[in-house]
């Protein structure tokens, strides 16, 4: 039985038997696998606060014979989401993306650009430039939208945002609208009846952040209104390709993200 070492992020747990838990968790290696932690519950030693999702971590795991599960052996803290401040809307959002890529991604798949754009966003979530001057909470708004967008695009779910869908004519700010029912966007000529506008800001910012890095945009201001319609429309592709609405983007949206 070999027994396997790969960088990984924990996604989700749930109890099983008495003292046991499933972990699905997201390998750079070998992509997302589910795993059973022997007495997780039991000992909290063993996995200390390393089961709490978007836990970055060194996990060593074993593939076991005719089972579908592995068996988690060990998980060594590299970034613990709860090292930095916690707040509500921060938590929602890591609830987000913990969600949303167990959902996403298939198992033993390596999702290598995936990954990278996780520990990005992580490393947004908390950074220090993101911390609003009035409040001094932790604003994560850039970094999921800039999770959202690309996401989507890695799951082949975004067309070209520079055109509308229908004409192929190049978009103009201020002019370009979304549908809940069709991917791409359209221009004032075809926008659909029960389309959504895309404000200025959040198409140009569309087009800025699917060339540069997530760090290129955490000197910029973030109030939480920022970007949420281009938000919604990223979310809306993802929602109908799993044909499921995601529980965590409920909870957001009460936060008004
Ligand atoms: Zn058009």
């Amino acid at each position: 039985m070999a027994v396997l070492s790969s960088e990984a992020v924990v996604l989700r747990t749930w109890p099983v038997h008495e003292a046991d838990l499933i972990v699905s968790f997201f390998t750079r290696d070998y992509g997302r696998v589910k795993g059973v932690a022997k007495s997780a519950l039991k000992s909290r030693k063993r996995f200390g606060g390393a089961l709490e999702p978007m836990t970055v971590a060194k996990a060593l795991f074993a593939e076991r014979p005719r089972q579908e599960l592995v068996r988690l052996d060990q998980l060594e803290i590299i970034r613990s989401p709860l090292a930095g401040p916690v707040d509500h809307a921060r938590m929602a959002v890591l609830s987000f993306y913990a969600e949303m890529l167990d959902e996403c991604l298939p198992e033993h798949d390596p999702q290598e650009t995936v990954f990278r754009l996780l520990l990005s966003v992580l490393e947004q979530t908390s950074a220090v430039g993101a911390e609003s001057a009035e409040s001094g909470a932790v604003q994560p708004w850039m970094a999921l939208t800039y999770f959202s967008l690309w996401m989507t695009r890695l799951m082949g779910l975004l067309p070209d945002v520079a055109h509308c869908m229908v004409c192929n004519e190049e978009l103009r700010p201020g002019e370009v609208s979304f549908s809940a029912y069709a991917d791409g966007l359209f221009c004032a000529l075809h926008r659909n009846g029960s389309g959504h506008a895309l404000s200025a800001d959040s198409w140009q910012l569309a087009q800025r952040m699917l060339r540069a890095p997530a760090s290129a945009f955490a000197g910029e201001a973030w109030p939480r209104r920022r970007g949420q319609d281009l938000r919604r429309f990223t979310l809306q592709a993802l929602e109908r390709h799993l044909e499921r609405k995601l529980r965590t983007a409920e909870a957001l949206g009460r936060l008004g993200g």
